[in-house]
C-alpha cells in the first residue's frame, strides 16, 4: 500500500489553497510533542535531557486538540519522548482521526505490540517506527540490545492488523551506506508503506557530540545511499527533499512549515531550536525573527542543518509553487533514483567504520540511559 491518494490530495489542495490566499508563511505538519519522557535514551537525542519533573509532564488531549485546530496543518507528527508512554494516547489519536488529520505517530515500537489494541486501523493513522538501520546498527544507535527485534515484532503485528506503517531513519557520521541500502531492501520486503530519512541534528544537549554530520558529509552520504537506488524502495517523503539531501538542489529553511507545540507552548523557531516559547500559533508567526534562522542566515546553530523539519516543507512548497517545480518533482520521482556519479559508486566500495570504533558513544549514552530511566521511572 502506498500513501493514500486522499492524503496526497489533501496536502496538494491545502498548499495550493494557502498560496492562492497569498499566505507567506503556513504550516504543513504540526510537530506535537505530548511528552518528553522515553523508554530509550539514544546518544543522538536532544529531547530527553530535561529535569525529572518536566519529563513526568503530559499535554492533555484537550491541549493537543486546541493546538491542532489553532495551527490548521493537514498533517500531525507525534514525536516525543515516546508517545506510547502517554497515558491518554488513545484519546489523542482518536480525537485527531475524528478531525481528519493525517497522523504520524513516531514510536520506537518497544510498546507497539503491547498497546496496539488501543488503536483502530485508519487511513489517517500511520505508525512511523524509528529504526536507524540493520539490527546491529539500530541497537547501537539507540544504545540497547534487542530493540530492533522488538520493533520488528511490533511492525509485523501492526501490518498484520492493517495499520499503515513507515520507518523513520536518522543517519549520523560513520553510517555504512551498504548496510543502509540492505536495510531499505529488508523494510520493503517486510511490507512497510514507505521510509523516511533525515540526517541527525547536532543537538547541544545530546550526549554523543562526535557523530553529527556537517553539510558536505551529509550530501556525500545521502548521495551514496540514494544513487542507483532499487526500484522497489519507496519513500514517504518529498522526492525533492531527497535530492536536497543528495546535494542536487538547494533550499532555504522553512522553519514555520513544521511548527512545534509541547508542554512549554509554541516553540521558537523550529522543532530543533529552543529560542523561547509563546502561547499562540499566531504569536509564533508574528513574533519570531525568521531572518535569523536557516543556514543562509549565518546563525551558527543552523550552519549544518539539513533536517526534514526545516527543509522538507521547502521542497513541498517548490513542488506546488510553480509548474516548473511540479515537473521537477515528477522528474525526481521517475528518474531521481537512477542518478549516480563515480564518487558515490566508489564510496560504496569503501569499508565502513567498524562498530567497535564507536564505543565511546555507547559508553556515554548507556550512562545517560540509566540516568534517564531512574529520573522518569520507565
Ligand atoms: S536550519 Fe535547522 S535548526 Fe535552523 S531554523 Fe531551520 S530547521 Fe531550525
Amino acid at each position: 500500500m502506498g500513501v493514500p491518494i486522499s492524503q496526497m490530495w489533501t496536502v496538494a489542495s491545502y498548499v495550493i489553497g494557502q498560496r492562492l490566499k497569498g499566505r507567506k508563511r503556513y504550516p504543513l505538519v504540526l510537530m506535537l510533542e505530548p511528552l518528553f519522557r522515553c523508554n530509550l535514551a539514544c546518544a543522538g537525542c536532544g529531547k530527553i535531557q530535561y529535569p525529572a519533573h518536566i519529563l513526568k509532564m503530559d499535554l492533555t488531549p484537550e491541549q493537543c486538540f486546541h493546538a491542532v485546530e489553532e495551527c490548521g496543518a493537514p498533517m500531525v507528527s507525534i514525536p516525543g519522548g515516546e508517545p506510547l508512554l502517554h497515558p491518554q494516547i488513545k484519546e489523542i489519536v482518536e480525537g485527531l482521526v475524528a478531525r481528519k488529520k493525517y497522523i504520524y505517530l513516531c514510536t520506537n515500537a518497544l510498546l507497539l505490540e503491547k498497546k496496539i489494541d488501543l488503536f483502530k486501523p485508519s487511513k489517517y493513522l500511520t505508525f512511523s517506527v524509528h529504526l536507524d538501520g540493520q539490527e546491529e546498527h539500530h541497537d547501537f544507535s539507540v544504545c540497547r540490545e534487542g530493540t530492533f527485534k522488538t520493533a520488528m515484532a511490533g511492525i509485523k503485528e501492526a501490518l498484520k492488523r492493517g495499520f499503515r506503517v513507515t520507518t523513520n531513519t536518522t543517519l549520523f557520521d560513520g553510517a555504512d551506506p551498504v548496510s543502509v541500502r540492505e536495510f531499505f531492501d529488508e523494510m520493503m520486503a517486510l511490507g512497510v508503506e514507505g521510509m523516511m530519512l533525515s540526517p541527525g541534528y547536532s543537538y547541544e544537549k545530546a550526549p554523543d557530540q562526535q557523530h553529527f554530520l556537517p553539510r558536505a558529509k551529509t550530501k556525500k552520504l545521502f548521495s551514496t545511499i540514494l544513487s542507483n537506488r532499487s526500484k522497489k524502495w519507496r519513500f514517504n517523503q518529498s522526492p525533492l527533499f531527497l535530492e536536497f539531501l543528495m546535494g542536487r538542489r538547494d533550499y532555504a529553511c522553512t522553519p514555520w512549515g513544521m511548527p512545534t507545540y509541547n508542554i512549554y507552548g509554541w516553540q521558537k523557531p523550529c522543532y530543533l531550536l529552543q529560542d523561547g516559547y509563546v502561547d499562540t500559533f499566531q504569536e509564533l508567526l508574528a513574533t519570531t525573527d525568521w531572518k535569523n534562522y536557516g543556514t543562509e542566515s549565518g546563525n551558527a546553530k543552523c550552519a549544518n542543518c539539513m533536517v526534514h523539519s526545516g527543509y522538507e516543507a521547502s521542497a513541498v512548497n517548490d513542488t506546488f509553487g510553480s509548474l516548473a517545480g511540479f515537473f521537477r518533482t515528477v522528474r525526481a520521482t521517475l528518474f531521481g533514483g537512477a542518478y549516480s556519479n563515480s564518487e558515490a559508486l566508489e564510496a560504496l566500495k569503501e569499508p565502513a567504520v567498524p562498530l567497535h570504533k564507536k564505543l565511546v558513544a555507547v559508553t556515554v549514552s548507556a550512562k545517560n540511559a540509566q540516568t534517564h530511566s531512574e529520573h522518569v521511572g520507565v
